[in-house]
């Protein structure tokens, strides 16, 4: 009976979504206790101790604020942004997926970066949108030019993020001059900056530069990474107008940010300190790393992140298995032309110290191999 049932082939053929494999499955696989989860871009140093205080104040028997008004507000007051533009959602991902809602339609087309977000095409692909990827040049920085020819097609939605996930950069200035007077009227540029608070201080904030442009555009961004509140799910959208913020309010549940959730970004907001300090730790730890990885003539782009792309020159799920008998969760890359890569987050010291040690057994392993075979 079940066979007959017809269902959206456009999300019964999604591949599954590629998320980082879970501590306690970690420690159920392995045996180990002492697990180092740096895949999917939490912020080892937890989130500001105020949260855990407003938290104290949850009434989980009352539905929340479906407007999010309090959380709105602050973030209206933070970013110089009206309220009227700005939409909360159940992480920012939950926002990916309003905003294909409320622009696609059967067959439009959807522009994705390539190695890029998973989300940023499994999404399109659930509303029926056709997928075209830009390449990064082959020594993995954004190709201006590539992005420029795919937006003459004048695609529905151009999804980017800047810094690039998994890759690691972020557009300059001139280059996200470019890239905006390269979208046409016709196209809702998505900027998603997940990872907004970790760049250099001479990277654009891309939130100014496009409101000085007449472009239609959603700025992405999120609590769950430098703010550490990855599972209480709170991100959120930036419309260029009140007009397609209010349509990606319709494409959502009307209740999608939970109380708890609204609590804690309003608290983790008042206390930009805190955030401050964990990220330029994390940075500082990067740059650690990164030094540490291209000293073993490993391929590692420049990240404004808090994680690291690594060419680690032997297949990914071999890799991730390596790490994990070491304790350690990384995240194999599955894009098949980049299926030597793992993106390791930037954890505590002591994490990426085992880390940068299992990386060195690695490379002799496959060096072995290869002297072997
Ligand atoms: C982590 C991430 C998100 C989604 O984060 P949420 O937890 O859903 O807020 C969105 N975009 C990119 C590029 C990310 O890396």
């Amino acid at each position: 009976m079940a066979e007959t049932l017809r269902l959206n082939p456009n999300v019964a053929e999604l591949p599954p979504y590629n998320a980082g494999m879970n501590i306690a499955v970690a420690r159920s696989k392995t045996g180990l206790t002492e697990i180092a989860a740096l895949a999917s871009n939490e912020n080892p140093y937890g989130c500001s101790p105020k949260v855990a205080v407003a938290l104290a104040n949850l009434d989980p028997s009352r539905y929340a604020d479906p407007a999010c008004l309090i959380l709105r507000d602050a973030l209206s007051k933070k970013l110089g942004v009206a309220g009227s533009r700005i939409v909360i959602g159940n992480g920012s991902e939950e926002m990916i997926a309003a905003v294909c809602r409320a622009v696609l339609r059967p067959f439009s087309t959807v522009v994705a970066m390539t190695p890029g977000f998973g989300l940023h095409e499994i999404e399109p692909r659930a509303n029926g949108a056709k997928i075209v990827k830009v390449p990064m040049t082959k020594d993995l920085r954004f190709d201006l030019e590539a992005m420029r020819i795919a937006l003459k097609k004048k695609p529905s939605i151009f999804f980017i993020s800047s810094p690039s996930n998994p890759v690691g950069p972020a557009l300059k200035q001139s280059q996200l001059s470019h890239l905006i007077a390269a979208v046409p009227r016709e196209t809702l540029l998505v900027f998603d900056e997940a990872y907004f608070e970790f760049c250099d201080e001479n990277t654009p904030d891309g939130l100014k530069m496009l409101a000085d442009s007449a472009i239609s555009y959603v700025v992405l961004r999120t609590f769950s990474k430098a703010y550490g509140l990855a599972g209480l799910r709170v991100g959120y959208a930036v419309a260029s107008d009140e007009r397609l913020a209010q349509t990606m309010s319709s494409a959502k549940t009307p209740f999608n940010v939970n109380a708890a959730a609204q609590l804690a970004a309003v608290a983790a907001l008042e206390d930009e300190n805190w955030m401050r300090a964990s990220v330029a730790s994390v940075i500082s730890e990067r740059k650690r790393m990164a030094i540490a990885i291209a000293s073993l003539e490993l391929f590692v782009p420049e990240s404004q992140t808090n994680f690291l792309f690594i060419d680690v020159g032997g297949d990914s799920a071999m890799a991730f298995d390596h790490f994990l008998s070491h304790g350690i969760i990384v995240k194999p890359w599955k894009e098949p032309e980049f299926a030597s890569f793992i993106r390791v987050t930037v954890g505590l010291a002591a994490e990426n110290d085992r880390f940068l040690k299992a990386l060195r057994l690695l490379k002799d392993k496959l060096c072995e191999a290869k002297v072997a075979s």
